[in-house]
């Protein structure tokens, strides 16, 4: 009988050249799940949070969940952790596809990279048999060129398993702080991770496994999976006609104009004029979508491969997302289908965060109509609108071409390097995804107090304040929700599922599958503590990074300039009237530092919560 864990971490010491297999910690899952809670732990234990990020001194860790593999639905992710490039907080990124469970079949919940290699390297594990093969030859490569290249040198489909790919494209080997992992065109993309691959001369991580998962009771098990998908296939959003798997998660588009929460030209409205027109996912779907697809075990297949052909962006490839239709579209002023998902593909081979690159050009964008950058800085016409700059712009970012040097390092650090920091949109230096703050009061106050910075599944409220208009504009009762939507967002991500469906499985499906798979019999009190331990635990590595109350901010617009259109019209996001209250809901007190005795309750009490202290 197993408990869905394999039960070893691979620790990896790139200066060396060498590695150890070591036996996981079952105390500490009991305690941090898995995937990000584990991710989180261990980069707390072992990374002083004051380390350069793209120093040798920081550990980048792949870690899978205990769902993860098992077959359970959506039971596919790896989480990616590290100090982050971008924000100098906990980074954390996770990614779909199949490497997760393939990691998983190999017999490893994660890896842990330490040091960085003389020369570029790949990580070849092939079950029991681990080597560091030399990737010269890939340095360079789009991630489909390396993912290409590495099996056909590994011998793709050996015993009949395929190889699984992980890897960095020329934007992580640039150092891009907005850089993105990529797996078969799913990416770990927030918070530059693939910039700390790339200061490692790690290319990427090929893996294949036989061993499968060992289940506590999987007979049992696969019966509640059985159930589970039976209510997937038939749910109106996420079954086999629903508008997840019939449009993706572009379906969001025409809910997110309705409610005035679009990112329009870099956050200056909350309607966009095509978002039920040009950029309508029908239309999309007609025109663009050759055929939708999902990652391992997954009911849903919400992904989807697309072609275009219009002359100038012709292209093929995976995308676009509703985050990249609304950051490289919208957010940019872009209307133009075909150019935003041509931008979509060149983020993909060049390995860079989509809601990243669209909002920081779209900065560029407010920039340069304001009369910070000149046409000779650009080197082009940088306006709001511009499809041909916009997908030009995603090139240069990629490669570090040009002006693409600077926006490389992100949007905060491009506004200040032209000298206008309070152009930035986002938070704790990371862009802000395509929710607009002002228009849901709910996402704003999470986007603020996220420990990664301005993230919009950190706590999942646009479900919350998008169906229903009005409720998005309201504060009262948002900090509770907030809270709740961080912790089971916390307890997701460390299972190793996917958040989407989150509203379907329910924290009692989630529950119910944890414990069949891993025989530990949690109550759900048990397993939300969990939840609530794993975001207390990453808060505690940011005070120690040095990040204050003054961090749990937005972008000044957000707070003070009223949205000039939409249903929305005329709010800012009120953080003044739920942080307060959020503060005392987590048990911290009013510099939002945890007390004493929450950290006692949640078995922290271990650890300093600041330096300071
Ligand atoms: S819902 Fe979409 S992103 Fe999530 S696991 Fe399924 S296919 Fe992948």
């Amino acid at each position: 009988m197993g408990n869905a864990y394999a039960g070893q971490i691979l620790r990896v010491n790139l200066t060396k050249g060498d590695w150890k297999v070591e036996e996981l910690d079952m105390d500490l899952v009991r305690r941090f799940i898995g995937g990000r809670g584990l991710g989180g732990k261990i980069l707390f234990d072992e990374v002083d949070p004051n380390v350069d990020p793209l120093g040798p001194e920081n550990k980048l860790i792949f870690v899978t969940g205990p769902l993860t593999g098992t077959g359970a639905p959506t039971g596919c992710r790896y989480m990616v952790v590290a100090k982050s490039p971008l924000t100098g907080a906990i980074g954390y990124a996770n990614s779909g596809g199949y490497l997760g469970a393939e990691l998983k079949f190999a017999g490893y919940d994660g890896i842990i990279f330490e040091g960085k290699s003389e020369k570029p390297v790949y990580l070849s594990i092939d079950d029991d048999e681990i080597e560091l093969k030399p990737a010269s030859h890939l340095w360079g490569k789009s991630s489909t060129e390396t993912d290409e290249l590495i099996k056909a040198e590994l011998g793709d489909q050996w015993r009949g398993v395929d190889t699984r790919v992980s890897c960095i494209g020329p934007a992580g080997e640039k150092l891009s702080r907005i850089a993105a992992i990529m797996t078969e065109n799913s990416a770990a993309a927030r918070t530059g991770l693939a910039a700390v691959m790339g200061s490692k001369n790690l290319k990427a991580i090929a893996v294949r496994g036989t061993k499968g998962v060992r289940l506590a009771d999987a007979e049992s098990f696969r019966a509640k999976v059985a159930e589970q998908v039976d209510v997937f296939r038939d749910h109106p959003a996420y079954g086999q006609f629903g508008t997840m798997h019939v449009y993706g998660t572009a379906a969001g588009m025409a809910l997110g104009n309705v409610a005035g929460a679009l990112p329009t030209r870099h956050f200056s409205g909350g309607t966009f004029e095509a978002a039920e027109a040009e950029l309508d996912p029908q239309l999309m779907r007609e025109t663009t979508t050759v055929r939708q697809k999902g990652c391992f075990a997954c009911p849903i297949a919400c992904k989807r491969v697309s072609k275009t052909t219009a002359p100038g962006f012709e292209g093929h490839g995976e995308g676009p997302e509703f985050e990249t239709l609304c950051l490289l579209g919208i957010c940019c002023g872009v209307n133009n289908l075909q150019a935003i998902i041509k931008a979509g593909f060149i983020c993909n081979e060049m390995g860079l965060d989509t809601i990243s690159t669209g909002v920081t050009i779209a900065c560029a964008m407010e920039l340069y109509e304001r009369g910070y950058i000149t046409d000779a800085e650009a080197g082009c016409k940088l306006n709001f609108g511009n499809a041909e700059s916009m997908v030009e712009m995603t090139r240069k970012i990629g490669l570090r071409e040009g002006i693409g040097d600077i926006l490389a390092e992100g949007a905060y650090r491009t506004a200040e390097k032209f000298g206008h920091p309070e152009v930035f949109i986002g938070a704790k230096k990371m862009e802000m995804p395509a929710h607009h703050a002002r228009g849901l009061q709910g996402m704003g106050l999470g986007y603020a107090t996220s420990n990664r910075g301005a993230c919009h599944n950190s706590a999942m409220m646009s479900s919350h304040e998008f169906p229903a208009i009005g409720t998005g504009t309201v504060t009262k009762g948002k900090p509770q929700m907030v809270k709740h939507a961080q912790e089971l967002a916390a307890v997701v991500d460390s299972c190793g599922l996917c958040l989407f469906p989150t509203g379907v499985l329910m924290q009692e499906g989630i529950l119910l599958l944890f414990n069949e798979a891993t025989g530990f019999n949690f109550e759900l009190k048990e397993l939300m503590l969990a939840g609530e331990r794993i975001w207390n635990q990453e808060r505690l590595f940011n005070l120690k990074a040095g990040f204050t109350k003054a961090d749990d901010t937005v972008s000044r617009r957000m707070l003070e300039e009223p949205l000039p259109d939409g249903p929305a019209e005329g709010n800012v996001l009120r953080l003044g009237e739920m942080l307060p209250e959020y503060y005392q809901l987590r048990g911290w007190n009013e510099d939002g530092i945890p007390s004493a005795e929450k950290l006692a309750a949640l078995g922290l009490d271990h650890v300093k919560s600041s330096n300071k202290i």
